[in-house]
Formats: C-alpha cells, structure tokens, sequence
C-alpha cells in the first residue's frame, strides 16, 4: 500500500514539475550527444527523437501576451450586384436562364439563383449537380452533364452576360451617397469583390464612375486562385488597399457565399437582405408587394444570411454606418470577428 502511495505521489510529483528541467535535461542530452560522438546525419535523427511537446513551453516566463487589435474600422469591401447596384441581382439570373435553354435544359429562377456570389463558371457547375437539373439533363442527353458541358456553358455566359450587363447598373438608392459618407465622414478604403470576371467588373465600374461610385480598388472573381466562398479577394482587397489587420476590414454582401468570403478571411462580415438575390426583386417590385409578401420575403433573407454566419444583417447598405461604428465599439472592447 505504502509503496503504491509512494509510487502515485512520484508520479504525481513527476508531471507537476517546471517545464524547465525537462527542457535542461533535454539541451544536456543534446550537448553531451555532441561531446561524446562526432556528429552524423544518423545521430542528429536519434537526438531530435528525444524532443517533447514541453520544449514547445517557454519555460522561463509566467506569462504570454495576446495581441488584440483595438484601433478602428479602416476599410470596407463592397460587392457588387445586390449591394450598391443592380438591385434584386438580375443582371446574372437572367444570363443563367438563358444558357441553360440554349442548351435544351430549362431551369427556374430558383435554380438560377441558388449558388450566386460563386465564380459565374463555378456557379454554372452547381447548377449542372443540383438533384433537379441532374435530372431533366440526364432525360434530355441520356447522360449527365460533365466539364465539357460546363466550359461550353460558360464560354456562352460571357458574352451574353457582358452583352446584357449594362441594362442592369442602377445604382441602389443610396448607394453613392452611403459610399461617399463611409469614406469622407468615417475616413474608410473601398475595396470591392464580385462573381463577376475581369471583363465584366470593366463594364459596371464605368458605369457606376458615371453614377459617382469609384472604389479605391477591384478584385475580379479570376484574379485569385478561388474565388468565393475562399478568401482570396478579400486578402488581395487587403494588400492593394494597404490595409490591416484584417480585423480592420468590414466585409459586405448580399449572398450566402459573400458572407462567407467575409468569415474565411477572418474579418466581419455583413449581410444584406433587402437588395439582394434572396428577396430577388427591384425597388420597384419591392415597393409594390404586400406587406405580407415583403416581410416572408425579407425574412427569409435574413435567415439565409444569417445562418451564413453574417456578423451583422441589414436591409441595405444604406444601415451600414452605425454597423461600422458598433464594430468600432466592439474592437475597442478587445473583441475578434
Ligand atoms: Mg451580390
């Protein structure tokens, strides 16, 4: 009995002590191996078998620092379609509906607009795997669609889209105003990120330049390795805006995957219900529902956004300001998105 006690309190006593006698005794072995044998790429292995996870510990302080930033709010990076322009993002929902007919498969609205924020070829794709389109695809070609369908689809979208995207460029009602209001009052970058590509962000940034919206900086959906849900347009907003951290970045969008863009880059990420593909109508449209059918509609945006894991939800843009200065608040507190 007494030697087990003995044989427990040494094995208790064992684990409670410093870190820092497992580490000598870890630099003695290391030096005595260099003392005693010359040193060869075998022994070199032998000796680094004897590291522990308790080197991993300093063991000569109590304490560690952690780094919280508790400066402001430097900059935001605005989506496009759904957030400053294109109100109820038809511009792209169309295009889609139109290189499915061409290919003989017909897809509803809803099918349409289920992936956007995507890359437009990496949306096309999710469109060809969802369960229902599988389906009417397989009754019309015998077989499922493949790459090769996709690349072709694809290789229609863009002129079509380009074709088509300047019928689609008013500015949300309060956009110019909101964005100037962000930079001249609240002292903030612009940055923007889009599904679009390249030669489709040339078409709507001279369009809302005309409008009086100019971004400090653009990142087209196949200027990263991945486009949305990843983060890569929000970092490369980052660097050619010069801005960090990234807590210091304010990320806005209409859509789920938007959001997410927000969230995997680590800064906050705000969602917006009104505008959006998920309420998928016009000012116009939007000012002539019912009030039953606006707050079905406006809730389950909410709820889409929300469970993206959006930080913040708002009608639009517009309610952006006093969202900006709550995350000011927050940072001051020590608070992390
Ligand atoms: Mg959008």
């Amino acid at each position: 009995m007494l030697s087990t006690m003995r044989k427990v309190c040494s094995t208790s006593a064992r684990s409670l002590r410093p870190v820092v006698s497992s580490t000598s005794i870890l630099t003695r072995n290391a030096h005595q191996a260099k003392a005693q044998a010359p040193s060869t790429s075998a022994s070199s292995g032998d000796d680094l078998k004897l590291v522990n996870g308790s080197v991993l510990k300093n063991p000569r302080t109590e304490y560690k620092m952690v780094r919280h930033y508790q400066g402001k709010v430097k900059g935001v990076i605005l989506d496009w379609a759904g957030t400053v322009l294109d109100c109820g993002v038809y511009s792209p929902a169309v295009v889609f509906l139109e290189v499915f007919k061409t290919e003989g498969v017909p897809i509803t609205m809803e099918e349409a607009r289920e992936p956007m924020g995507a890359h437009k070829k990496v949306h096309i794709r999710k469109i060809t795997q969802m369960e229902t389109v599988r389906r009417r695809w397989f009754e019309k070609f015998g077989r499922f669609a493949n790459e090769e369908d996709v690349e072709r689809m694809f290789t229609n979208f863009v002129p079509l889209q380009i074709g088509c995207l300047l019928d689609y460029t008013q500015m949300i009602t309060g956009a110019v105003d909101t964005a100037n209001f962000l930079r001249h009052n609240m002292g903030l970058k612009i940055g923007s990120t889009t599904g679009f590509t390249t030669p489709m962000v040339d078409v709507l940034k001279k369009a809302a330049a005309k409008e009086g919206y100019v971004p400090d900086v653009y990142v087209a959906a196949d200027e990263v390795p991945q486009a949305r849900p990843y983060p890569y347009m929000v970092w490369l907003n980052a660097i050619r805006l010069d801005v960090n951290p990234i807590e210091a970045i304010v990320k806005v969008d209409d859509t789920a995957d938007g959001v997410k863009e927000g969230t995997s880059a680590g800064c906050w990420s705000v969602g917006l219900a009104k505008t959006g593909n998920y309420v998928a109508l016009n000012e116009e449209e939007i000012a002539a529902l019912s009030v039953e059918d606006y707050e079905r509609k406006l809730k389950r945006s909410y709820d889409i956004l929300a469970n993206a894991g959006a930080h913040y939800v708002i009608d639009t843009i517009n309610e952006l300001p006093p969202v900006i200065e709550d995350i000011n608040r927050r940072l001051a507190a020590g608070e992390k998105p």
